[in-house]
């Protein structure tokens, strides 16, 4: 059997692009039933995207619709006004 070392899982920043330790993401899931939701657990089941509390990758996620991307689906503004505001709380 290979070792597999117990490293923190890398996710990529639907902002800058850059891969990060997930704890210090952001995580949007895309539920089975098709919603979409700011997760700030990380546990929740569904496809996920990821992004940093920054808000200059916020900025460029919104303006790029990179979520929509992301998800392949049209996500309501809603979805990121609640980002805005986590990516804001959490940026002090
Ligand atoms: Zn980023």
């Amino acid at each position: 059997m290979a070792q597999t070392p117990k490293k923190t899982p890398l996710r990529k920043c639907v902002g800058c692009g850059e891969m990060r330790p997930k704890q210090q993401l952001i995580r949007v899931v895309r539920c089975v039933d098709g919603t979409i939701k700011l997760d700030r657990t990380g546990k929740m089941n569904g496809r996920g995207a990821y992004i940093c509390e920054q808000p200059q990758c916020f900025a460029k996620c919104r303006k790029q619709k990179r979520l929509d991307k992301a998800f392949g689906t049209a996500v309501a503004d809603e979805i990121y006004e609640q980002l805005e505001r986590a990516v804001a709380s959490d940026a002090e």
